[in-house]
């Protein structure tokens, strides 16, 4: 058996930890078998348990963009661990990379650290709700914005994966304030506008849907909305936990020139360690605690390990002028291949792509929002998954999530890549 190490180090994980993985989306309920557990990675390869290298396509989730153990920021974790992992207190490191931040995303003034993307994203309503003083918001099915209350409300990625995207425990209370619209689709927005005229604090929004494959947004939706949050004294959130500092230095804001009012991240600002972050003007993070009504704190927030991390991976990416060129040109290389390959074989299917987040739909017609991802043929996308993987090759167990490209790809192993594509569409 191949995974024999990773299916023991499997069945004693379950005894102690539910469903033996600390997030559902690293588990193989929806392809069937069981996760591979990892030892080491280098590059843009993964080294598992069972002494198998893996080309790796899901990059953390995407923030290992210059490859794992990046060495810039291996050493500055190191060196920064020598001084004290945490102290509760400012360091000059935090003020170092926010004003970094600050320099490379448009239209923001002031940025707050926290621990991940959930929290970025929670503390972003809250703010907007303090800020707007009403209480609903709006988010688009099959956006994932993290595992608090008031998103687990048709979301994507694990969510819809594991058949929770309402999830139990959320009250009907909390779930009241999250109204739905459909990605791509400004009608059900200005809908659901008119119908609580003056009572909705924000829209948030992936500017490109990561968590339900990736789906860009069609020409004008971005701008409408803009349009109607100006109109209707709606704040307009950005989570760029996904596209920041990744379609480009200033994320999805630079990429489509449309201003966001606040703006959140996580991962790659952490260069791989746990970090996120959430910004805006002044007028706006200036109501936040201490200088705020609005309370939001943490005892690891800007952590110094976190920070350095962070910081020599923003540097990295700041000083490259070319980094965002060649990551959109070996996706493309990538796109181009694969959707080669699978005409080839007579397969159905569409590719999304935007610079490098790409995913491959088991279903020919356009999949522009949460309906038409859910159409795709689970069953191929499984014997896709696993026959790539008995390639050398790892995306996501599930049809629902991005690929994310490393620059540390080389076209060799994205041609290796694309021959595995042929090979396993073969045999469908
Ligand atoms: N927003 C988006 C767009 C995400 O993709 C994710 C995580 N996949 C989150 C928020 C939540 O981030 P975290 O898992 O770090 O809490």
């Amino acid at each position: 058996m191949i995974y024999q190490r990773s299916n023991q180090l499997f069945v004693e994980a379950e005894k102690v930890i539910p469903g033996g993985v600390n997030s559902p989306v690293r588990a193989f309920k929806a392809v069937g078998g069981t996760p591979i557990f990892v030892k080491y990675a280098r590059g843009a390869y993964l080294y598992d348990e069972d002494d198998r290298r893996l080309i790796d396509y899901i990059n953390s989730w995407g923030p290992m963009i210059l490859g794992h153990a990046y060495e810039p920021v291996v050493e500055a974790v190191i060196s920064r661990a020598k001084l004290g992992t945490s102290f509760g207190m400012p360091t000059a490191l935090e003020t170092e990379i926010a004003t970094l931040a600050v320099n490379m995303v448009p239209g923001i003034d002031k940025i707050r650290f926290v621990n991940s993307g959930t929290e970025a994203c929670m503390s972003a309503i809250r703010l907007a709700r303090g800020f707007t003083n009403r209480d609903k918001i709006i988010k688009f099915a099959g956006c994932y914005h993290g595992h608090s209350d008031s998103f687990l409300i048709q979301a994507g990625s694990g969510a819809v994966t594991f058949g929770s995207p309402n999830s139990p425990g959320v009250t009907a209370g909390t779930a009241k304030d999250t109204l739905l619209a459909n990605y791509n689709d400004l009608e059900s927005v200005e809908t659901l506008i008119n119908a609580n005229k003056g009572e909705i604090a924000s829209i948030i929004i992936e500017p490109v849907a990561g968590n339900m494959g990736c789906i860009p947004p069609q020409e004008g939706f971005l701008e409408g909305l803009r349009t109607l949050c100006d109109d209707n004294g709606i704040l307009l959130i950005f989570d760029e936990v996904m596209t920041g500092f990744r379609l480009a230095k200033g994320g999805a804001q630079e990429l489509y020139n449309i201003q966001a009012d606040i703006v959140c991240f996580g991962k790659v600002i952490g260069g791989g360690l746990p970090v996120g972050a959430f910004a805006a003007r002044e007028e706006i993070m200036n109501y936040l605690a201490p200088v705020g009504p609005v309370y939001q704190a943490g005892t690891l927030s800007g952590n110094p390990l976190a920070m350095a991390a962070g910081l020599a991976m923003l540097k990295a990416l700041n000083e490259d002028e070319e980094i965002f060129k060649r990551l959109d040109a070996k996706t493309a290389y990538l796109e181009a291949g694969i959707d080669k390959v699978l005409k080839e074989n007579n397969v159905e299917f569409t590719i999304n792509r935007v610079g490098s987040m790409i995913s491959v739909h088991f279903d020919p017609e356009p999949v522009v929002d949460f309906k038409t991802a859910g159409k795709g043929d689970n069953p191929l996308f499984k014997k896709f998954f696993h026959g790539l993987l008995k390639e050398g090759i790892y995306i996501a167990p599930s049809a629902y999530e991005t690929w994310f490209i490393t620059d540390a790809l080389s076209y060799e192993d994205l041609d290796f890549t694309i021959e595995a594509v042929k090979k396993v569409s073969k045999s469908f």
